[in-house]
């Protein structure tokens, strides 16, 4: 059974013409998946009943299966997602107030090598990579079950984006070409994978590259994120002046925010002055709870603080809203089981 969802353009017209059918019809179905989204065949109308009898017969929509559907008090939407072989992941659906934005934040991989210690994706291990399909499995899941059009995509679910480069970058082309949803409104995070991220400046992509800092020191960082050991932050510091100057582009700098640990005033000034030679903005996240560890969330007003002074600095920061926290959908709460 061949599945629909994931094929381009060229894939669906081979199988069109191997059952005898115009090209014309492989655009009809190409839109049916990536625009109209359809759960079934047979909810491609346009298609006379004869051809999407034959077309059931060789092909079907998709294979993964909704395990587990949460909405969450303020909008927010968590899907666990089956894959044929078992494994599961999480995708959310964020709806921002006063805004027509609908960003769905994908997963790259079942679960996560980098293990920091404040995510919970982490604690699990590395299980396995997700293929290009498999991404963009979920923005469909989303737009099937909503009816709506996802218009901004983040990687910032499950799993490490930079260690599975070559289906994310193919993924990124569907949403690209095939979901037309323009490459600016994509966003790939990353924990610091050097090597991926210098490969990432020779490319012209327009997307934008998030790095999970999260600390102002070695000290910290490493305390934090064992990949600080791997990929240090004097070498990424390298890497993100190469990458503006290769891209021209902007970069954002995540900073998660944890009570009295990276939350102080010598905290943001040591921040400051590394990002000082960066065009960067700042996207503080405060940081969520996890059962894993004894983290602390900052109050509003260390979090105000510390807002003040980067922006003394120079740099646009904002702080990220926290999303279905209620729901355990919120940044470093994705886990891939059932509660
Ligand atoms: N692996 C990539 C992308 C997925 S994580 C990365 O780490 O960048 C998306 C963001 O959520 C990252 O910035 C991550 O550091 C952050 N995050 C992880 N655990 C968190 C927690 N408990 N609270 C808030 N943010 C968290
Ligand atoms: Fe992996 Fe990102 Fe979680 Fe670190 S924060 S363990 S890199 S998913």
């Amino acid at each position: 059974m061949k599945i629909l969802s994931g094929l381009n353009l060229e894939e669906i017209e081979n199988l069109t013409s191997s059952l005898g059918a115009s090209k014309f019809r492989a655009r009809q179905i190409h839109n049916w998946i990536y625009l109209k989204s359809v759960k079934d065949i047979d909810e491609m109308t346009d298609l006379s009943k004869k051809f999407r009898d034959e077309l059931k017969t060789v092909a079907q929509v998709s294979n993964v299966k909704i395990k587990v559907k949460q909405v969450s008090s303020d909008g927010t939407i968590k899907y666990l997602l089956e894959y044929p072989d078992g494994e599961c992941v999480e995708t959310v659906l964020m709806r921002f107030d006063n805004r027509a934005n609908l960003t769905a934040c994908v997963s790259s991989q079942v679960g996560c090598a980098v293990n920091c210690s404040f995510c919970a994706t982490g604690k699990r291990g590395f299980i396995r990579n997700l293929d290009y399909k498999e991404i963009i499995e979920q923005v469909l899941t989303i737009q099937r079950d909503t009816g709506l059009k996802v218009t901004n995509i983040v990687f910032m679910g499950q799993g490490e984006p930079l260690l599975n480069l070559d289906n994310v970058l193919k993924a990124m082309k569907i949403f690209n070409e095939d979901f037309q949803i323009g490459a600016r409104r994509l966003t790939l995070s990353t924990s610091g994978i050097i090597p991926q991220i210098n490969k990432l400046a020779q490319m012209d992509i327009q997307s934008t590259l998030a790095l999970s800092l999260h600390a102002p020191n070695h000290q910290i960082r490493s305390q934090l994120m064992q990949i600080e050991n791997k990929y240090p932050m004097d070498e990424l510091h390298k890497a993100l002046i190469n990458y503006v100057n290769k891209t021209g582009r902007r970069i954002t700098i995540e900073y998660l925010l944890i009570k009295d640990l990276n939350d102080t005033l010598e905290s943001a000034k040591q921040l400051a002055a590394y990002l000082k030679d960066i065009k960067c903005n700042i996207n503080l996240i405060p940081y969520n709870p996890t059962e894993q560890n004894d983290y602390q969330r900052p109050s509003n007003n260390s979090i105000m603080k510390f807002k003040y002074l980067m922006e003394n600095s120079g740099k646009k920061v904002t702080v990220r809203l926290e999303r279905g926290a209620d729901i355990d959908a919120a940044c470093g709460q994705l886990r891939g089981k059932i509660k």
